[in-house]
């Protein structure tokens, strides 16, 4: 079978806007051929746009037989054209189908296919991303990225409306923010340059001159740690405040967590049912448990922890065993237990102004209030081992008017996972990127 071209075919109508109320009108509709039955005298084909399906039927009584003919041949997953006669039929699929009258081959697909696309037959997750196109044609990751493109979008609206901006900091950069263990090192020409792992210091910079930003942006850590909730590569949103402290900007990521539910549930009911989820339901303020109460509560079920420890994977699995389906903040951590740029709080430096927003087990976000006096800054990364004269550039910003600022930095993905109760964050990334991954 050959390849025909596109000519002045052009779609009239999207799968999911053919309905029986336009039965007998001429539509031309694309897609890819999702299934093929043939039965002789009849032939089904569903096809699959980016709206859904819609069954195209061809009859020896209505169908012209060269049309019967390149039905029979076709392969599943072929890009088509067709050009035919809505029918409005109770038996079919949403009481509508589509009577061919003529066919356009437009991208033929070779078969064997190294899954099946309908999702009949089962595949491992690693030979799905292996073939991760054509995985992505299926109804439940296509319905998890619509998800997810809207949860960006809302994000966007709901900050705009807060008046902040958006803005894009450098991603191959000469300093670590967070500490140099997990940085990738690139070649820069002549000199050795990282990618990098956060925004942290530009966007508490930007603070000094738009007072609120916001970044939606591509991060990179070298952890070789190979779990269900790290990649290697992962979207952040991070926020900055200026003139506010963790408190408020808790609150605005509660209030922007509620938004995007909200959002959710007017707007992506379709492919909730798809995944055959239910959102979380939170009620606001969410529950603020200082760290030294999770210690209590983590110690009362049975996990050993002593004040000062930073959380591990077990000690999260047994906080989700106790926050079942609950969205929660954990506030006021052990000091040492946060980066250099979070600031202690108050008189006593054993604590600091920081938390996170987690889901049952899952940290989706980490903010605080930040260090805002340039001697207490050099001073946190002495004690952090790192040399000042890094820094160089972040610290001169506070000789030029730094004020009081806070801010978080959410993983866009681990939202996703929580949303949509998914356990591998392999699930809610187009081409996900691990320690033995890099490919497609
Ligand atoms: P974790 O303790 O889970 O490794 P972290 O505390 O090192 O995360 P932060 O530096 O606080 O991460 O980054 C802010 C947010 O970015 C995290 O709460 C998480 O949602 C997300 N994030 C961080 N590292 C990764 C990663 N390797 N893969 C996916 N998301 C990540
Ligand atoms: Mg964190």
């Amino acid at each position: 079978m050959s390849v025909e071209f596109l000519g002045d075919w052009r779609r009239t109508h999207y799968s999911s806007v053919v309905t029986p109320d336009l039965d007998g009108v001429e539509v031309t509709v694309f897609g890819w051929i999702q299934d093929i039955r043939d039965h002789g005298n009849i032939i089904f084909l569903t096809l699959s746009d980016k709206e859904g399906l819609i069954q195209i039927t061809g009859t020896r009584r209505n169908t012209p037989p060269e049309v019967m003919e390149k039905m029979k041949s076709l392969s599943r997953q072929s890009a088509i054209g067709v050009k035919g006669v809505v029918s409005a039929r109770v038996e079919a699929p949403r009481g509508v189908e589509v009577i061919p009258r003529e066919i356009k081959v437009l991208g033929l697909a070779s078969h064997p296919l190294p899954l099946d696309p309908t999702g009949r037959v089962h595949a491992e997750i690693d030979v799905r991303l292996d073939a991760r196109i054509l995985d992505l044609r299926r109804p439940e990751p296509r319905a998890i990225f619509k998800v997810r493109h809207k949860v960006v979008s809302a994000i966007r609206e709901y900050l705009d409306e807060q008046g902040f901006i958006e803005v894009h900091t450098p991603k191959i950069i000469a300093t670590a923010a967070e500490g140099g263990a997990a940085l990738f090192p690139v070649d820069y020409f002549n000199s050795r340059a990282y990618l990098a792992q956060s925004p942290e210091l530009y966007k508490e910079e930007l603070i000094t001159v738009f007072e609120k930003v916001y970044e939606i942006g591509t991060y990179f850590r070298a952890e070789e740690s190979h779990t269900r909730r790290h990649l290697n590569e992962f979207i952040s949103v991070d926020v900055e405040e200026a003139f506010v402290d963790y408190g408020d900007v808790m609150k605005l990521q509660e209030d922007l967590l509620a938004y995007v539910l909200r959002k959710l549930s007017d707007e992506c009911m379709d492919q909730l049912n798809i995944l055959k989820v239910n959102l979380p339901k939170i009620v606001l303020p969410l529950k603020r448990y200082k760290y030294s109460e999770i210690v209590d509560q983590l110690n009362k079920n049975g996990y050993r922890l002593e004040w000062g420890e930073d959380l591990s994977t077990s000690a999260y699995r047994v906080l989700g065993k106790i926050h079942r389906n609950e969205f929660y903040f954990i506030i006021d951590w052990p000091t040492e237990t946060r980066p250099f740029y979070v600031k202690p709080k108050g008189d006593s430096s054993q604590t600091c102004e920081a938390f996170d927003l987690m889901y049952e087990w899952l940290e989706i976000t980490s903010g605080g209030s930040r260090v805002d006096r340039k001697e207490q800054m050099v001073e946190r990364l002495r004690k952090q081992g790192l040399d000042p004269a890094n820094f160089e550039f972040h610290l001169k910003t506070y000789d030029y008017g730094m004020p009081p600022h806070a801010g978080w930095g959410l993983g866009l993905d681990r939202l996703l996972m929580a949303l949509l109760r998914i356990g591998n964050i392999r699930e809610v990334v187009l081409f996900p990127r691990d320690r033995f991954r890099l490919t497609p």
